[in-house]
């Protein structure tokens, strides 16, 4: 592996677009550098896509859309396509997994046991739903019939965040496809790797225009596809802000969008918990994919018959984290995305002292290494839930850990936050979980277990972690237009307007 890296950072690859059936060429636009946060070394040169390449995406998916064959193809074509999408990915997995460690520092073990198997996954899961997803049909009136069909909604613009590339923009194009659209995707500027790669292993699957991919920043690329008035909606997963703008282009076509946003998750640990599982899970739900995760439960609040005990072991575990390169078996905690993504932790740790916090480890740039941009895992009580390291999104490896007494305290001030993604509660008693996961305002709720999604519910916030559901039936709200056919079985009895008393 580490052959390989030296060969890519001597011959970068090469992102471009990906426009009805092709690779467009590295025209003349802005260049942008592809950093590996574990060496700082290019590993690739991004030519971004302009808004003109933009509208050739577009066009292609709309051509594709309008006239190709993909909006008709039957169950079985579409379930073969995305079948094929899944043996492509799991073909390539190791190559995919090694993409994605040296372009988001997360360690290997993960990239290869988690989000490249997921990836794939997404397209098996897709291909299985649509043979039983349908329609209703409604018969309780006599001589009509109501139909609700969901077709196709069109074009769909596919856009992904940085933290884990393959694995949430695979979602979302497996969901696009599987129920009969065409998109246009685009990845982070900053980990354009994998899903490039995709383009390259999947090619000839699927006819021509159906999936394309543009390459850019946020503020070109990205602005120029959601303001484009060809495609349908748009499916976004990223931060709050990024989704508030893009809301905002979007009303002026009325158009649809599905938002899948920020977190600041309560992890809420009771006296009767097992302490070890909820122990081993608080360090899971806080440093796993380098704390760069939007369900990640890093407010954390332990009742305080336990607090001290917990909190010692959970303070002793997180210095024992192995930081070091994400391609080294072992490593546990690898660098942040890039060093502005360090600052804002140093920033944080800042914070959370001049608020009255305790720092009780890590706090500083990791210095073990010659270079990457390292934080090391930190751990803070906080005095209260005001404080900014328990208000705002902090997107690293970083917990903020709170005391309670009372159940309904601590739902309270689960409850207190901008956003409502995910709720963690450990506890043996049946009752009390279920008090608790009607109570809490978040899209899942998640009870003596850590983070696991299944495709079969729905995953998305409410308040500002988003709008709408990514999997099953949530997919199919945000990739279908619902339609309603209603037929007469039977002459209907009319009033003959017109036609005299
Ligand atoms: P980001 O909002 O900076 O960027 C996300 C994507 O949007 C990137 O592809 C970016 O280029 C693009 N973009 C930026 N500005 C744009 C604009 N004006 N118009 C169109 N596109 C634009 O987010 P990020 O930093 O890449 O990702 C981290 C955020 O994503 C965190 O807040 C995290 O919680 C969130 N996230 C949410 C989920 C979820 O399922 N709810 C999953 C993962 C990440």
């Amino acid at each position: 592996m580490q052959t390989r890296r030296n060969e890519i950072s001597r011959h970068p690859l090469v992102i471009r677009g990906y426009v009805g059936g092709r690779f467009t060429d590295a025209s003349p636009t802005e260049e942008i550098a592809v950093i590996d946060p574990a060496t700082e070394q290019r590993v690739a040169t991004l030519y971004e896509s302009s808004a003109e390449e933009v509208d050739r995406a577009v066009i292609a998916a709309r051509t594709a859309f309008d006239r190709g064959p993909w909006g008709r193809a039957t169950v079985a074509e579409r379930q073969k396509a995305l079948l094929a999408i899944h043996d492509a990915i799991l073909a390539h997995a190791e190559e995919l997994a090694f993409l994605e460690t040296i372009n988001t520092g997360i360690p290997l073990s993960q990239t290869r046991n988690v989000h490249i198997p997921r990836a794939a996954y997404n397209f098996r899961f897709f291909a299985e739903y649509i043979n039983q997803a349908g329609g209703e049909v409604f018969t309780q009136e006599p001589g009509l019939m109501s139909l609700v069909t969901y077709e196709p909604i069109g074009v769909c613009a596919l856009i992904g965040p940085w933290n884990m590339p393959l694995g949430l923009t695979a979602m979302k194009i497996a969901g696009a496809l599987a129920f009969g659209n065409a998109c246009v995707v685009k990845p982070s500027e900053l980990t354009p790797l994998t899903v490039t790669r995709l383009f390259e292993i999947i090619e000839g699957i699927l006819p021509e225009g159906v999936m394309n991919l543009v390459n850019g920043r946020g503020p070109v690329t990205g602005t120029a596809l959601v303001s484009h008035p060809g495609i349908d909606m748009v499916s976004f997963t990223g931060g709050t802000v990024t989704g508030s703008a893009i809301l905002a282009s979007l009303a002026k076509g009325i158009k649809g969008s599905a938002m899948e946003l920020g977190g600041k998750s309560a992890n809420i640990v009771f006296a009767d918990a097992d302490f070890d599982q909820a122990l081993d899970a608080a360090l899971m739900s806080s440093f796993m994919n380098n704390g760069q995760m939007c369900l990640a439960g890093s407010r954390i609040f332990i009742e305080r018959k336990i607090a001290d005990r917990f909190i010692e072991a959970f303070s002793r575990r997180v210095p024992a984290l192995k930081i070091g390169d994400p391609i080294q078996e072992g490593t546990e905690i690898g660098p942040m995305i890039n060093a502005a993504q360090r600052e804002r932790m140093a920033r944080y740790a800042e914070s959370g002292l001049s608020e009255g916090a305790t720092l009780l480890c890590g706090g500083h740039r990791f210095s073990g290494l010659a270079t990457g941009y390292y934080f090391e895992p930190t751990a803070m009580l906080a005095p209260s839930n005001e404080v900014a390291i328990c208000r705002e999104e902090i997107f690293g490896p970083f917990a903020a850990i709170q005391v309670f007494d009372e159940e309904d305290e601590v739902i309270a001030k689960a409850n207190e936050s901008d956003f409502g993604l995910v709720g963690y509660v450990w506890t043996q008693d049946l009752q009390r979980s279920m008090r608790a996961a009607s109570a809490l305002r978040t899209g899942t709720v998640l009870v003596n277990t850590p983070i696991i999604r299944d495709l079969r519910t729905g995953f998305g916030g409410y308040k500002q972690s988003g709008l709408g559901r990514e999997g099953a039936k949530g997919s199919q709200a945000m990739f279908t237009e619902m339609k309603t056919t209603i037929i007469a079985r039977a002459p209907r009895t009319l009033p003959r307007m017109g036609a005299g008393a």
